[in-house]
C-alpha cells in the first residue's frame, strides 16, 4: 500500500519546525529517520496532512558528556549510540540494548528520539530510560520542558508530548563504575521486536543487591520499572526470596495477546528473565533455574 497524500516540509532551524507543529498541530507529524512512521503510514496506519522533517537539524545530533550526565540529541541514531565510546563507557546498558533494535538499516536511520516518542511498548529505547532515571527533554510553542521517564510512556504509542512540541533530547545519569547491568529479550527471530525484554541495572555489595532497577518491556501497554525489585535489595537471595519477588513481578504485569504470545507466555518469560537477571548480576548459578516456593 502507499501513503495517503500528504504535504512536506523541510524544518530549517528547531524554531521552524515548532512553528510547523503549532500552525498544523495534530495534523502534522515529526519525521527523524522513518523507520516507524513511514511502515505507519504506508499502511494507512497514521495519515498526516504534513509531514515535517527534522533529518538535517544537526542541532539535535550528538553525544556529550559533562558532570556527570549525558546529552543524547533527539536524532542520534541507533548505531551511533551502538559504536560510540561515551555511551560504552557511561552507559553500557545502552550499548547492549540498541544492538537488539532491529538490523543494521534500521539502526542506520532510526533515532533515539523517534523511537522513544514512538513509544512501542515492545521497544527496548524506553525500558532503558526507565532503568537508567532519563530525563526527556521537550520544546514546545512555550519552552522547554523536562520530563522524567516514568511520567513519559503513557500507553501504547501513547507519550506526554503534545502535537505542538519536539522531543529534542534525552538526558542520563553516568552510571556509576561500580555498577552492573543485564538486559535479555526473547524474540522468535534476532532483530524482530521482543515477545519479553528485560533491561536492569544494579549495585551489589557482598553479594547482595544495594540497588536493584529492572526495567521490562512488552509486559503491558508501556514500559515498567519493577516495584517488586525492592524484595531482592539488601537480603540475602534465597529460592524462596525469589519466588516471592517473581509473585510480586507476576501482581505487577498486565501482557497484552498478539500474535507472539499469549499473556500467560509473557508472564512466564518475564520470571525467566528476572531468574537470569538475579542470577548473572550476582553471579549465582544456582539460581538461573528460576524461582521455588
Ligand atoms: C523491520 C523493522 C524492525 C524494527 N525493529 C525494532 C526493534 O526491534 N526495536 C525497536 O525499538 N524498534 C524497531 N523498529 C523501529 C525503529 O527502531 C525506529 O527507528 C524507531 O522506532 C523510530 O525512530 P525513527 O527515527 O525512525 O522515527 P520515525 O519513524 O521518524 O518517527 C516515529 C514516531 O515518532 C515521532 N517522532 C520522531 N521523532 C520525533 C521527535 N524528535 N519529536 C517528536 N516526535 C517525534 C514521529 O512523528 C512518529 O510518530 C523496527 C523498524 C522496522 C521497519
Amino acid at each position: 500500500m502507499k501513503a495517503s497524500a500528504f504535504t512536506y516540509a523541510r524544518a530549517t532551524s528547531v524554531a521552524n519546525a515548532l512553528e510547523l507543529l503549532t500552525a498544523h498541530g495534530e495534523k502534522a507529524k515529526v519525521l527523524s529517520g522513518g523507520q516507524s512512521l513511514l511502515p505507519a503510514m504506508n499502511l494507512r496506519l497514521v495519515a498526516p496532512e504534513l509531514i515535517v522533517d527534522i533529518g538535517e537539524l544537526a542541532e539535535l545530533r550528538g553525544i556529550v558528556v559533562k558532570g556527570g550526565i549525558i546529552t543524547i540529541g533527539a536524532l542520534t541514531r541507533h548505531a551511533d549510540l551502538l559504536k560510540s565510546p561515551e555511551i560504552a563507557a557511561h552507559a553500557p546498558l545502552l550499548t547492549d540494548a540498541v544492538a537488539h533494535v532491529g538490523h543494521p538499516a534500521i539502526r542506520n536511520r532510526g533515532t533515539i528520539g523517534g523511537s522513544l516518542a514512538h513509544a512501542d511498548p515492545a521497544s527496548e529505547l524506553p525500558a532503558c530510560m526507565l532503568t537508567l532515571g532519563a530525563t526527556i527533554i521537550a520544546r514546545g510553542p512555550s519552552g522547554e520542558r523536562r520530563i522524567a521517564a516514568g511520567e513519559f510512556f503513557v500507553g501504547i504509542y501513547e507519550t506526554a508530548l503534545e502535537p505542538q512540541e519536539l522531543l529534542v533530547a534525552v538526558e542520563l545519569p553516568v552510571s556509576p563504575r561500580n555498577s552492573t547491568h543485564f538486559f535479555q529479550e526473547f524474540t522468535r527471530r534476532h532483530g524482530d521486536y521482543a515477545i519479553v525484554g528485560l533491561a536492569a541495572q544494579a549495585f551489589v555489595e557482598d553479594r547482595q543487591f544495594a540497588d536493584l532497577r529492572l526495567g521490562f518491556f512488552a509486559v503491558g501497554d508501556r514500559p515498567l520499572l519493577a516495584r517488586s525489585a525492592g524484595k531482592l535489595v539488601g537480603v540475602v537471595i534465597t529460592p524462596a526470596a525469589l519466588y516471592e519477588a517473581s509473585c510480586a513481578l507476576d501482581d505487577e504485569l498486565d501482557p497484552l495477546e498478539d500474535q507472539q504470545a499469549t499473556p500467560a507466555m509473557r508472564r512466564l518469560l518475564a520470571r525467566v528473565l528476572l531468574a537470569r537477571c538475579v542470577s548473572s548480576l550476582l553471579d549465582r548459578p544456582d539460581l538461573r533455574a528460576g524461582a521455588s516456593a
